[in-house]
This record gives structure tokens, C-alpha cells and sequence, in this order.
């Protein structure tokens, strides 16, 4: 008898809402059949990441999501049958099976996976989270040591990793995050020199009082990125990575202000880049990383649920701040 396939559905899309449960629908049938050329695949672990709302939106590096389709996901999943050559049963892969425990893939564009101990860290810090902080922060932010570098969302999967690179690199590390208990953590444990609550009254007054940014890393635009403008120095660098305060909910009723005239003034450089832009460079990203995480001097930090139906809440729970670090499913 065929395998069950349990699946979570985008049975709605939420339009300018906020993302709720509704808008998910969990179903069940056989699972698929691999033919030529294909690779029948397990979902092990699927990554949560604050893209998944934005590809709700519309087009944006990939195809828009549409209802009624298996939601969008990259996992880390395990090969069951291969029809190609370069992969075999038991080898992992990451491929975007989405939100379900098997999926048909085609077997051209799957790449082997090392073997890892732990295997979810193939996901973090060495998957699109480390290597986008890698990317990001030392090619488009070029940090020196001595800089004032901070960055947004810094408790999540990609900023506390930009964090933490960014004090390796010997630069002033502050990290913008929700809540003092966030806070606290990066500072305490991570290394941060010091951490800004953009919830708290006075975070504009912290932020200038920090005497100006060097590097910013820029996970969420809208209001965080506007601040963060007014306080680079001359000649800053700003990394855009993605703007997450604008994923879930009605767009904003403005954009950023001042941000012509600040450019040229302070004659600063902002870069936006994709991590596929640097996909010739992924050894040297994956060696310095490694490197990092042996010697101690950087802390893998995983947040992972247990339970395919659990998916949806998690993703809600994410966008609402729930997650340290990367947070992911254990689909079971
Ligand atoms: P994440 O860091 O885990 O971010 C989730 C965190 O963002 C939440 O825990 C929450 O923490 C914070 N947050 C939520 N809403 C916010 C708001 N309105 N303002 C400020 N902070 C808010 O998510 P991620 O998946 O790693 O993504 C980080 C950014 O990187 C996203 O913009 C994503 O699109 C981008 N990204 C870009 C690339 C690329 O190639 N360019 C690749 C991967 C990811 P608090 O408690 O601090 O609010």
C-alpha cells in the first residue's frame, strides 16, 4: 500500500491581512511516484523563514504563491527513490518539497548534501541563514574592525549570525530586536556590545545615541530602516537583506522619508543582494563558517518544532517574534 502524504495546503491567501490559521488547510492522500529523471523525496526538516509570508505577495526572485497550492518550502529532506544517477536512497538534500512529507522532484537540480552531526545545522549556519549573514554583511556592509555595524531582527536566523561575524571581524556589535529578554540573550550569550528594543519609547533616542553607524544590515525596512538612515555616518554601508516588517499585514501607508537627500549627503552605499548571487562562492563562505563554529567563536542557535502539523502556527509564531535563531519543523 502507497505511503500516506500528509500535506498543508495555502488554502487562502491572506491579501493584506495578517497570516492566521485559516489560510492553511491540512489534507492527506498517497504519496507520489518517482519516474524517470525524478527523485522521491522525505521531508526531514522544513525551514520557517520570514520569506515564505512575502512570497504570498506576489512575484518576487521566485514565482508568486497561489491558493488552493501545497505551501512553498525549502526542507532538508532524505532521498527514497532516485531516478538520476548522482543521488541514492538515504542521501539529504535541501529542495523546496514544500509543506509535506513526500514530494516528486526533478533530479537535475539536487545536490548531495555532506553527512552532518547535527543534520539541522545544514540548515542554519551552514544553509541560507549562514551564508546569507556571510554574504551579506562582509561583501555588500565591507565591516573593518573598529566600525559600528548593527543589525536588524537581530535575535532571528540570519541577524544574530551577522551579529556574531561582525564581532569576529573585531567591529562594535548592536543588534535591534524586540523585548529586553531578547536583548539580554544577545548580549549575555552571543557576544552583541549591545542590544536596542525598536519597541521601547526611546529607541530613536538609543540609536542616536550610538554616534553613528558605520554598517547596517537590513532585515526589515519600513520604519527600522528609516531610523537606522538618519543615524549612518558619512560614507556607511548598508546591507539590504529583506524587509520583513512588510510582509504581513496592509502595506505601508509611506515609505522611508529623507532617503534621497541622506543618500548624497552622507554619501552612503545601499546594496540589496539574493544568496544565489554568490552561489560560485559557497565553499569559501561554508569553509570560514565552519571554521568559526569549531574554534567556538560562533554559537549555533535552532529552534525547532516538532510536527508537520504544527507548520502553520510556527510560521505565524515567527513573524510574531516567537523564534530565536532558526527556527524549522521536525516533520516528525
Ligand atoms: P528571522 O530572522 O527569523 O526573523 C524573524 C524575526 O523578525 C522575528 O523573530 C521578529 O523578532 C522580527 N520581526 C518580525 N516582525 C518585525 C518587524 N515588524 N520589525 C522588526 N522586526 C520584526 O527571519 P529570516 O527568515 O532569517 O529573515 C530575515 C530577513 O532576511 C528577512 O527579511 C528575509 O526576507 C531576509 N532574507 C534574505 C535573503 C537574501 O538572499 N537576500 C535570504 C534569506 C533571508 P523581534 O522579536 O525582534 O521582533
Amino acid at each position: 500500500m502507497a505511503e500516506a502524504n500528509r500535506q498543508i495546503l495555502l488554502d487562502r491567501l491572506p491579501g493584506g491581512d495578517k497570516l492566521a490559521p485559516e489560510h492553511f488547510r491540512l489534507t492527506e492522500g498517497a504519496a507520489p511516484e518517482a519516474g524517470e529523471g525524478e527523485v522521491l523525496l522525505r521531508t526531514r526538516y522544513i525551514s520557517l523563514d520570514a520569506a515564505n509570508r512575502a512570497w504570498m505577495q506576489g512575484a518576487t526572485y521566485r514565482s508568486a504563491l497561489e491558493s488552493g497550492q501545497v505551501m512553498s518550502g525549502g526542507a532538508l529532506a532524505e532521498v527514497v527513490r532516485s531516478g538520476v544517477g548522482h543521488l541514492a536512497p538515504g542521501d539529504l538534500v535541501f529542495a523546496d518539497t514544500g509543506w509535506q512529507d513526500y514530494a516528486v522532484l526533478p533530479g537535475k537540480r539536487l545536490a548531495k548534501l555532506p553527512p552532518m552531526q547535527p543534520m539541522t545545522h545544514l540548515m542554519s549556519v551552514y544553509g541560507v541563514a549562514g551564508l546569507t549573514a556571510y554574504f551579506g554583511l562582509l561583501d555588500c556592509g565591507q565591516p573593518k574592525a573598529g566600525d559600528t555595524v548593527v543589525v536588524s531582527a537581530a535575535a532571528g536566523s540570519v541577524g544574530n549570525i551577522v551579529g556574531q561575524i561582525a564581532r569576529i571581524k573585531g567591529c562594535r556589535v548592536v543588534g535591534i530586536a524586540g523585548g529586553e529578554a531578547k536583548g539580554r540573550w544577545l548580549t549575555e550569550d552571543l557576544g552583541f556590545d549591545q542590544a536596542l528594543d525598536y519597541k521601547a519609547a526611546d529607541f530613536k533616542r538609543q540609536l542616536r545615541e550610538l554616534g553613528g553607524i558605520d554598517v547596517y544590515f537590513d532585515n526589515v525596512g519600513g520604519d527600522i530602516f528609516e531610523a537606522c538612515l538618519f543615524a549612518m555616518n558619512l560614507h556607511g554601508r548598508i546591507a539590504c537583506c529583506g524587509a520583513l516588517s512588510q510582509y504581513d499585514g496592509a502595506p505601508p501607508p509611506h515609505g522611508p522619508r529623507g532617503v534621497p537627500g541622506l543618500i548624497v549627503t552622507k554619501r552612503l552605499t545601499l546594496r540589496g543582494f539574493v544568496l544565489y548571487d554568490f552561489d560560485a562562492r559557497r565553499e569559501e563562505a561554508l569553509a570560514a563558517l565552519k571554521g568559526w563554529v569549531e574554534s567556538g567563536q560562533l554559537k549555533v542557535q535552532e529552534d525547532v518544532i516538532e510536527g508537520l502539523e504544527n507548520t502553520p502556527a510556527a510560521l505565524i509564531g515567527l513573524l510574531a517574534g516567537e523564534n530565536r535563531g532558526k527556527r524549522m519543523i521536525k516533520v516528525r
